[in-house]
């Protein structure tokens, strides 16, 4: 018997094509074109296509990605399903794929996929990428790993992925852990298990979180602007090991008098956040004000996880814990 698996369509460039008019692309490619570049792929499997959207990711937002996640768990919870496969545009991808992977609670594979080249150009990894994502979600071996992205043949947590490059097909890295697998010749290979998962039960979020990144020499100037906005968490991307201007000092201390969660993580690239520097502005500095320190998080998967977090609770040692316990 064949296995059934939902695939969900919402865009990006895996469904765009150059607009003779612009020269640039845009979407244009529905569900049946972009699949119908797979040749067999109703001899492997039988498909439930949903037809969700076709955006360019930048004009994804919050309120639909919790549409997203609310089409998932519904899909997830039909028994004749196997696995779900969902297209995505790449530039905001780690952040659907790390909100679902937060919330989802299913052991059937999810699987994010997209592409970085149009169907206009030369090279189209559209297919392969589909391809790819298609034989990971019907392996048993998928199952309980939590939302995967498959690009280029590699196998990465959402958790952990990120997108490193700007061009490369090879762009979708897990820069501190590496991927979890590979798919060669039509086969999912791990090579390492996925370690306990985190998960939020919340089905609200909260969309006043902003992300601020810390250079040399920033005041408090934008925290002010974020206090009166009604903005209801902050995330800042510190510098280096968990460090920032003492110019910040003021603002941070005015959010958390506010009762504003204040998250920070590093714009390194790779490490933890921690506590280790005692001068202005130092990690330590910032920990005793009641400054929470959110791991190896790159600030955009931060933001998503203290505004499912914010969508669950006000209560800041719950917030803290949650960003704080290792897993
Ligand atoms: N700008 C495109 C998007 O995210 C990039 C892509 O899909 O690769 O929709």
């Amino acid at each position: 018997m064949k296995h059934k698996l939902a695939m969900i369509f919402t865009g990006g460039t895996i469904a765009m094509k150059i607009d003779p008019d612009l020269h640039a692309a845009i979407p244009a490619l529905n569900a049946d074109e972009i699949l119908g570049m797979i040749k067999n792929v109703r001899d492997l499997t039988d498909l439930e296509i949903i037809n969700f959207s076709n955006l360019p990711s930048p004009h994804i937002t919050p309120d639909i990605m919790m549409e997203l996640y609310k089409k998932t768990k519904e899909l997830s919870e039909n028994e004749s399903i196997t696995g779900i496969i969902i297209t995505h545009g790449t530039d905001t991808l780690e952040e659907t794929a790390y909100l679902l992977d937060l919330l989802l609670d299913t052991p059937k594979p999810v699987i994010i996929v997209g592409a970085m080249r149009n169907f206009s150009e030369l090279g189209y990894d559209g297919s392969s990428n589909l391809a790819a994502a298609i034989c990971t979600a019907l392996s048993p071996k998928s199952r309980d790993k939590g939302v995967l992205v498959v690009m280029n043949n590699e196998v990465n947590a959402a958790s952990q992925v990120t997108k490193t490059n700007t061009l490369s097909l090879d762009t979708f890295k897990s820069p501190e852990f590496g991927p979890l697998g590979i798919v060669d010749n039509d086969e999912v290979i791990y090579y390492r298990n996925m370690p306990d998962r985190q998960r939020i039960q919340t089905d609200k979020i909260e969309k006043k979180v902003a992300l601020i990144k810390a250079v040399p020499g920033l005041g408090s100037d934008i925290f002010s602007f974020y206090i009166q906005s009604g903005y209801k968490g902050i995330v800042i991307e510190g510098l280096g090991r968990g460090n920032v201007p003492p110019q910040m000092i003021s603002g941070i201390k005015q959010a958390i008098i506010a009762s504003i969660p204040v998250v920070l993580v590093s714009r390194c690239n790779t490490g933890r956040v921690l506590y280790t520097y005692g001068y202005e502005g130092g990690g330590k500095h910032l920990r005793d004000m009641g400054v929470i320190f959110g791991g190896n998080l790159p600030g955009q998967k931060a933001r998503i996880k203290l505004m499912l977090l914010l969508g669950m609770t006000n209560d800041m040692d719950k917030i803290r814990e949650l960003f704080e316990t290792t897993i």
